[in-house]
């Protein structure tokens, strides 16, 4: 494939954009060579600019669950679009959107919508500490809360992969009420908590971690977290950025059964435009501003355009639970066709899945938290990469990352995949 137009579209863009991109990720810095620059995506592909067709096993990182363009959520947003784009007041559209989010997932009774899943994490942890009046929060290795300071630390996949787990810019004052743990390690959070007792206002977590590849929890990993959190007065918060509205309609709080206290949102959410949300029981939430004294707001905030699309989404999926099963399937498909021709090329790898999540790490042992998920051999992953990509498979630029299924996938795309996969395998 040619990516003649890309390399100087590029070219251009690096001189006005640092990196050429808006998102680290995106500049191939990890794999090498030249990002491709998109110029249109409908249902499981992307087109690019240089006319080249390829299977996205990205998915805008997330969002479109339900395929590029679909259908639904473009026609909600063109006519929110002709009456009025942004007011800055309350709109019904915020309370229908509230109102089902709430409907879907487990032990919530209220959501406040924020722009990103940055926001999102950054004030439930602002919550956290009001509530509390406590100013620690434990975090684990390889977990990915956006970009806000007191989490830029060992903060998975973008920031791994620049070689900078603790960013300049955040300041030591922060970075010291940051206490890290080791993912699916409950003997090392007990710890901590006991050398920082009644410090520690939250424990933040990805229940399932999609950051450093795919890493669901050990069996009694979250139980732990969630009995250690009531036991210590700390308040348990669920990252769902990446899982909610994916591994099921009411996230990992509903496959697990573990309530958490605060649940972030993101991706899934806005059906694809800049949304974020965070959500708690009443007594929680009833601390935010105007009705309590942590203080939280936006501009733009329950934005027309992005709840249009979001409550698209949420219909969509709402309306058609079968979706989960069939992403999985899907997604297990993929896993067993993957699986069985990498086993038939002598190649050593672990992959890991669940629900329409899945990542393919170059490496023989288990990975279940940060330090297994960086033992993966490099130089095999960005061969495999390239070799992909040469195949119009797009995988993320990163051997730290999950592949996400759409349900805009079809049988075909996937053998398509698995062919392109053991091609490929037979060049690393
Ligand atoms: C993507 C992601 C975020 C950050 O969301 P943005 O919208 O990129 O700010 C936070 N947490 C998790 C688990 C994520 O996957």
């Amino acid at each position: 494939m040619l990516y003649k137009r890309s390399s100087q579209l590029f070219a251009e863009a690096e001189k006005v954009i640092p990196g050429g991109v808006n998102s680290p990720v995106r500049a191939f810095k990890a794999v090498g060579g030249t990002p491709i620059f998109v110029k249109s995506a409908k249902g499981a592909y992307l087109y690019d600019e240089d006319g080249n067709r390829l299977i996205d096993y990205i998915n805008s990182w997330g969002p479109m669950i339900l395929g590029h363009a679909y259908q639904p959520v473009v026609e909600a947003v063109i006519e929110k679009a002709k009456l009025g784009t942004s007011f800055g007041m309350p709109t019904e559209l915020e309370t229908q959107i509230a109102a089902l989010a709430v409907s879907m997932v487990p032990n919530i009774d209220k959501i406040r919508f924020v722009n990103s899943g940055t926001e999102a994490c950054m004030s439930a942890v602002r919550l956290a500490r009001g509530f509390t009046k406590k100013d620690k929060i434990i975090k684990f290795a390889g977990c990915y809360h956006g970009h806000s300071d007191s989490f830029l630390i060992q903060a998975g996949s973008g920031a791994i992969t620049f070689g900078s787990p603790n960013s300049p810019g955040v300041t030591a004052g922060t970075a010291k009420d940051t206490l890290l743990a080791n993912y699916n390690d409950l003997e090392n959070v007990s710890t901590l908590i006991e050398a920082n007792k009644n410090e520690i206002a939250c424990i933040i977590v990805e229940p399932v971690a999609g950051n450093m590849g795919c890493i669901p929890p050990n069996i009694g990993f979250l139980e732990g977290l969630r009995q250690m959190c009531t036991e210590n007065n700390i308040l348990l918060i669920f990252d769902e950025v990446m899982t909610g509205f994916r591994l099921a309609a009411g996230g990992v709080q509903e496959l697990s059964n573990v309530n958490a206290d605060i649940v972030c949102f993101g991706k899934v959410i806005g059906g694809g435009l800049p949304v974020g949300a965070f959500a708690a029981r009443a007594e929680i939430m009833n601390y935010l501003a105007p009705l309590g004294p942590v203080y939280q707001a936006g501009t733009l905030s329950g934005n027309p355009l992005a709840m249009a699309a979001g409550l698209a989404m949420l219909k969509a999926l709402d309306s058609d639970r079968a979706i989960f099963k069939r992403l999985e399937e899907k997604t297990q498909y993929l896993h067993e066709g993957i699986e069985k021709v990498l086993k038939e090329n002598n190649i050593i790898f672990t992959i890991n899945r669940i629900g329409s999540m899945i990542s393919v790490h170059f490496d023989a042992d288990p990975v279940v938290d940060f330090k297994s998920a960086a033992k993966g051999d490099n130089e095999i992953f960005k061969k495999f990469f390239h070799g992909m990509l040469n195949e119009g498979i797009y995988i993320a630029p990163s051997a730290y990352e999950t592949w996400f299924i759409t349900d805009a996938l079809s049988y075909e795309d996937l053998d398509f995949t698995i062919r392109a996969v053991e091609k490929v395998a037979k060049t690393l």
